[in-house]
């Protein structure tokens, strides 16, 4: 099988490449059916944009099955090039920051947008088995909050595939767009498409910038932990391996024109997450900063993902403080890495 990968040296891209070369986000072997049963060949299409690094990939740059190619989305003779040959395009490629999209949404536009549909334009023209669209559960826009630990919160309304999409930032606006193209190509050209919408993910490699890896390093650092407003907007965790495991599900059994909604059913506060972040690495309550509330900031996310339980198998694995505390060690131990990815481009 030939893959091709955008946005792979991205976060959950670079892992992405990993599993389909046979191991997991930390290099651990896969095991059963994530592992990948036929001799594979991958390309890694990314900008190395500030947030794509050729470190994310360190481990896999010698392996002969892998190529790494640097180039853009939105450049229809070198994506038209690339995907002749290939069975299955995983789309990552995005500006990915929410935060960045309010201050500017331009490359947001461009890149989710533009580059989606210079994508589907030359699959569709060169023709490829299925595209896999990866996107998030942000596009459904937000639910009304409830306390994620009360009896209430078990029971509330979840984001389902069909929940009408209702982004309320440019950056899931242009991911939104991007799903209404992909679907679009479905219905209009006939395309194999799956689209994936996985909740916030965790993990290693995710860039400094990003809320958990920002508490992890100032806890780290017994610096302050910034928290928006009053710290109880809720977000639904999942760990990049389970998320990696339900997009390559979703590839292989996922039905064609199908929505599956990826989460692990790990819903927090922000609060509680960073209390437990502080409680894991040993560091005191009063490191926790309340800032000025960002703009439109959603308030509650929940997914239901029973639609990829039954449909294609796929069973989140990880536990959230287990993952956290693995997180919590990586990130003490990748010093180096973090450097590396934070210096700004010349
Ligand atoms: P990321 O920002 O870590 O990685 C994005 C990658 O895309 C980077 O390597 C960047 O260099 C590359 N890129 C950006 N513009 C490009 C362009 N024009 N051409 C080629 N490459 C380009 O993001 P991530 O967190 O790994 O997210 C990957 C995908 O998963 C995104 O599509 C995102 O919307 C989606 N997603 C992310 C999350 C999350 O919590 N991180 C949750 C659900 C879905």
């Amino acid at each position: 099988m030939r893959y091709l990968v955008t946005g792979g040296a991205g976060f959950i891209g670079s892992s992405l490449v990993r599993h389909l070369l046979g191991v997991d986000s930390v290099g651990r072997p896969l095991a059963g059916p994530a592992a990948p049963a036929e001799p594979v060949e991958v390309v890694t299409l990314d900008k190395l944009t500030y947030a794509g690094h050729v470190e994310n990939l360190t481990e896999v740059s010698g392996d002969p099955r892998h190529r790494f190619v640097e180039g853009d989305v939105c450049d229809g003779g070198l994506v038209r090039e690339l995907v002749r040959g290939v069975d299955v395009v995983f789309h990552l490629a995005a500006e990915s920051h929410v935060d960045r999209s309010i201050i500017d949404d331009r490359p947001f536009v461009r890149t989710n947008v533009l580059g989606t549909a210079t994508l589907l334009a030359a699959v569709t023209e060169v023709g490829i088995e299925r595209f896999v669209q990866v996107s998030t559960d942000e596009v459904y826009g937000e639910l009304p909050w409830v306390d994620p630990d009360s009896e209430a919160g078990r029971d509330a309304p979840r984001f389902t595939e069909e929940t009408p999409l209702s982004p309320r930032s440019p950056y899931a606006a242009t991911k939104a767009a991007a799903d209404h193209l992909v679907a679009a190509y479905h219905v209009t050209h006939g395309l194999d498409v799956v689209i994936t919408r996985g909740s916030n993910t965790y993990g290693a490699r995710q860039h400094p910038e990003k809320p958990l890896p920002v508490l992890i390093r100032r806890a780290l650092a017994d610096a302050p932990l910034p928290l928006y407003g009053d710290g109880l907007n809720v977000r639904d965790w999942i760990h990049v391996d389970d998320h990696c495991r339900g997009i390559l599900a979703a590839a292989r059994k996922g039905r064609p024109g199908r929505v599956y909604n990826l989460g692990a059913r790990a819903e927090r506060t922000n609060l509680s997450l960073a209390r437990s972040v502080l409680a894991i690495l040993g560091k005191p309550e009063s490191l926790i900063d309340f800032v000025e509330d960002r703009p439109g900031h959603d308030r509650r996310y929940a997914v239901d993902a029973s639609r990829a339980r039954t449909e294609l198998d796929w069973v989140p694995r990880s536990k959230l403080l287990e993952q956290l505390a693995a997180c919590g060690s990586w990130y003490r131990a990748n010093q180096a890495w973090i450097e590396a990815v934070s210096k700004p481009r010349s």
